[in-house]
């Protein structure tokens, strides 16, 4: 479908609607909005509109939907998979000045707040008050309308779930401009079909977030994390899946290899308490008790030495342990610093994740290029990051897509999935029939129908 320039009408009213300093066509506002994290490259917007209030995004899309022009939401475009690019061109929704936490409510264990605030802001304004909120994507910068559009994962998915599990309620603007609220306060609810279970992970394409209320939980007042070096990346993991039967419960179970420890050194300046082994596990665990902490600790460190760790360094400080995670969550700047590559987010049953990695050392083999697989070992969810190791650009991008789709190939014949956490989006679209066949593509498209029947909203997202 062919989609209008921003004429000047469509430019009047939309200053009309937000004030002419929130409707930018500069160089800068325009290369910011044309990309995101993924190496995809850029696709400029034709405006980047930026509202202050739901009613200010209902006026937004009701004119582009009468107009016909694409629109594509924009939190903090950390993303992975090219979802927020405006392949399109169109109007760049840029949510970033609705960014405010509204209120945490104690009494129902609930914090209400608007897309554009960040993740990390919204931890430490609730961990104030002793309470948490699980969801941790590596990138603190990413917007809460983001994490709930790609069902952000991160480090503590392993015990508490994803962001699915913590929205409670959504305020949506659809592309018709009508606003909706799905959810609410309420503990239970079986009322109708759980739209709000369909809009999270839905990746801007059915609605516009402008207001979110979270779960809470309260905070675990002891933490600890154990650092074991391994002979075998192989070790390492047998060692997770053995961690998780033996019911220690870890809020985190990282996996990196001697490669990353090193690439990360390298990009911090500052050495990690061992980097001469071929594979590392980083194991976080919390409770509220001294001594069940304690028990944790011991049982997960002897079940590391069992499966051929060399040692098991404890971090029980609140120092050591914020250098530790800083070190794993600067793994992918680190890498995009020093190296060509792009990451397949592939998650397998935790079960598999030994026989997952045992056979990378094939697609290396047969793409010529390097696979560190570095993370969420403990839900299955390992990334892989796949390095350039020469050839010209266009070898490079035959042999980078070859090797994504061979680990999705992988992940799938081990009953895994072809993302954990990052999206399809743009980059990953066409694998979504792989995974769930034209049937479920086909209904899929259908919902997105009934939301969107003009088709304005992320066009070309989620399928090819
Ligand atoms: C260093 C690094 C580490 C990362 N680690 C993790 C990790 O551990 N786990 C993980 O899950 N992800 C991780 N990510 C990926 C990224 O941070 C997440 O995908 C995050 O959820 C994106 O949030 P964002 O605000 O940047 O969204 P954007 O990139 O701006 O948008 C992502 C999608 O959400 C849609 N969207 C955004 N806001 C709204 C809204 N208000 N309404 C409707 N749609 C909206 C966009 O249209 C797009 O489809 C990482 C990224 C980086 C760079």
């Amino acid at each position: 479908m062919a989609y209008p320039k921003i004429d000047d009408d469509i430019r009047t009213k939309l200053e009309a609607i937000v004030g002419a300093k929130n409707v930018s066509f500069s160089k800068d506002d325009i290369e910011k909005a044309s990309v995101d994290e993924s190496p995809l490259e850029p696709h400029p917007p034709a405006v980047v509109v930026k509202p202050g209030t739901a009613a200010e995004v209902s006026a937004i899309m009701r004119l582009a939907n009468e107009k016909l022009v694409s629109v594509v939401a924009q939190g903090s475009r950390t993303g992975l998979a090219g979802a927020s690019h405006p392949i399109r061109g169109g109007i760049a929704l840029s949510l970033e000045r609705m960014n405010k936490i509204l209120e945490i409510d104690e009494e129902n264990l609930m914090a209400v707040v608007e897309p554009a605030a960040l993740v990390d802001d919204v931890h430490k304004a609730v961990e104030k008050v002793g309470l948490y909120y699980p969801p941790d994507p590596g990138q603190e910068s990413g917007s809460i309308g983001g994490n709930i559009n790609t069902n952000a994962g991160g480090m503590r998915a392993l015990k508490y779930g994803t962001t699915r599990d913590y929205v409670q309620a959504l305020e949506v603007v659809l592309p018709s401009g009508e606003v909706i609220d799905v959810g609410g306060k309420v503990v239970k609810d079986t009322t109708g079909y759980s739209l709000l279970d369909l809009l999270i992970g839905s990746e801007g394409t059915l609605g516009i977030v402008t207001k979110a209320t979270l779960r809470l939980v309260p905070k675990p007042k002891h933490t600890a994390l154990i650092y074991a070096p391994f002979e075998s990346t192989h070790d390492a993991a047998k060692a997770v899946s053995e961690i998780i039967r033996r019911k220690v419960q870890p809020f985190a179970l990282e996996l990196m290899s001697r490669h990353a420890v090193e690439t990360v050194e390298r990009y911090l300046e500052r050495k990690l308490p061992d980097d001469t082994h071929p594979a590392y596990l980083i194991v976080g665990v919390e409770s509220n008790s001294e001594s069940e902490l304690s028990t944790q600790l011991e049982t997960a460190g002897e079940v590391c030495i069992e499966n051929g760790a060399v040692d098991a360094f404890i971090a029980d400080t609140a120092e050591k342990q914020r250098q530790m995670w800083e070190s794993r969550k600067a793994v992918y700047d680190a890498y995009n610093t020093f190296y060509e590559l792009d990451e397949a987010d592939i998650c397998v049953p935790r079960g598999r994740v030994p026989d997952f990695i045992d056979k990378l050392a094939g697609v290396e083999a047969k793409h010529h290029v390097q696979i560190v697989p570095v993370g969420h070992a403990g839900d299955g969810n390992v990334h892989c990051n796949i390095i350039r190791l020469g050839g010209t650009d266009k070898e490079w991008h035959e042999a980078l897509e070859a090797s994504i789709s061979d680990l999705i190939d992988l992940s799938l014949a081990m009953g895994g999935t072809v993302s954990g956490e990052h999206g399809l989006g743009y980059t990953k679209r066409l694998y979504l029939v792989r995974k769930v066949g034209a049937m479920q593509v086909e209904l899929m498209k259908g919902i997105k129908k009934v939301f969107d029947p003009k088709g304005i909203l992320n066009p070309d997202k989620i399928w090819g």
